[in-house]
């Protein structure tokens, strides 16, 4: 006998409140994407448009709808983070952000101390602005200032000066914010040690409780790619030093390093971004965004107007959707969790995935012998000089491991037994 439409919404609300009910408590972080900025950064890859704030109203509204329209899935859960990131949130205006958090909060159960985020340029920030943001809920603020040389900013083509910078911060205090992140750029075209070293006391003497400070990458389809030929860049080694006179500086200066990019105060860390890196769910909104939830990885397509359709008309906006295998779970597990100095239990690996873990301490230990690792509380974490070379090793503790699977044991006992045969 054929459902009725009726029955079928009875059957999904059911489902859905049985699927929240076995959630019960657990906790959820949330992102959402703002896909605006003033213009655009000559090194950005990152999914966000310039001139577009016409579109700003519809993506609103759509961005509400889509909140809502998924709250019932995430009813068990309980959000501890909330990240509002871009592209250039601090463009899409106050009273936007207030209503996304009141959206928010309306139909997801955040806790008392919920760590709400939101990212913004110094040259689109205000007291009044800050102060509304913070009001509206905002209680962590992460400021791109990338440099605190002119000459630099201007080459990589960020729409402000680092007068902007220092304006912005006082800003936020002003308005506030107690929980401050900077962001910062090394290897930028023309920068010296020396100029590095200027930016990094710059941005110490402001007194962030975080700093994330990243290598400049030069991807495929950016200005300054295209320009690669006629640029002059640190070399390597210089790049590495650059790193690693950071990190110790930082330490003198209070900050411990807890990712291989990422510095706080005791107790700063970022809530969400360790989310991530310790594989716990989080569900993203709005073009481009990526989630991990419900035992699923899924991400929508990194196109506005077809998201904004998308929410209106129910035609598709998801890009990838796939159920993450056991063995991705665990190579992921190997990559992230030593991206943090909480570091790596190998303990712990063998009982979740039941692997051997011998091949891993073995290689762990040799890192070791050569100052590119240590072992601290049962965990393995990096060194400053080992996060510094980790892509090449994380590609080794993978490969290493491969023979150990269950399925590689499985299909080697197959082969033996064959020859047998
Ligand atoms: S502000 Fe950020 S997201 Fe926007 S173009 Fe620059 S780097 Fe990209």
């Amino acid at each position: 006998m054929r459902k009725s439409l009726a029955q079928y919404q009875k059957e999904r609300q059911r489902l859905q409140s049985e699927y929240a009910r076995s959630q019960q408590g657990r906790s959820l972080g949330i992102y959402i994407h703002i896909p605006f900025c003033r213009s655009k950064c000559a090194y950005c890859d990152f999914y966000s448009l310039a001139d577009s704030e016409q579109r700003m109203e519809d993506y609103l509204d759509a961005l509400l709808d889509h909140l809502t329209e998924t709250a019932p899935r995430a009813a068990g859960y309980l959000v501890d983070t909330v990240y509002i990131g871009g592209g250039t949130p601090s463009i899409f205006g106050p009273d936007r952000i207030a209503e996304i958090l009141r959206t928010v909060r309306r139909h997801y159960r955040l806790t008392a101390d919920c760590e709400i985020t939101m990212e913004a340029n110094p040259d689109s920030v205000t007291y009044r602005r800050l102060k509304a943001i913070r009001r509206a809920g905002v209680n962590r603020l992460s400021l791109g200032v990338q440099s605190a040389n002119d000459h630099e900013l201007k080459l990589i083509g960020r729409p402000h000066d680092f007068r902007q910078a220092v304006e912005a911060v006082d800003s936020a205090r002003k308005a506030g914010f107690t929980n401050l992140s900077l962001d910062l750029i090394y290897g930028i075209p023309d920068q010296t040690m020396e100029s590095w070293q200027q930016t990094v006391e710059a941005l110490v003497g402001l007194a962030p409780e975080h700093l994330s400070c990243y290598g400049l990458q030069l991807e495929e389809g950016t200005p300054l790619h295209e320009r690669r030929h006629e640029l002059t860049m640190a070399d390597d080694d210089t790049q590495a030093d650059m790193y690693l006179w950071l990190v110790r500086r930082l330490k003198e200066a209070g900050y411990n390093q807890y990712e291989i990019s990422n510095f706080s105060r005791p107790g700063r860390e970022s809530r969400h971004n360790l989310r991530y890196w310790q594989m716990k769910e989080y569900i993203g909104f709005g073009p481009g965004a990526h989630s991990d939830f419900g035992d699923r990885r899924y991400s929508f397509v990194p196109c506005l107007e077809q998201y904004i359709r998308g929410m209106k008309d129910g035609s598709p906006i998801v890009d990838e959707d796939w159920e993450m295998t056991e063995e991705e779970r665990r190579s992921e597990y190997i990559m992230l969790s030593l991206r943090t100095v909480h570091g790596f239990d190998c303990g712990w690996y063998s009982r979740r995935y039941h692997m051997d873990s011998r091949p891993l301490e073995e290689l762990l230990r040799r890192y070791a012998d050569r100052g590119l690792m240590v072992f601290a509380d049962g965990r393995w974490h990096f060194t400053p000089e080992g996060f510094l070379i980790s892509n090449p090793l994380l590609a080794e503790l993978l490969e290493a491991q491969r023979p150990h699977t269950v399925r590689s044991l499985l299909e080697t006992g197959q082969q033996l037994q064959e020859k047998d045969n």
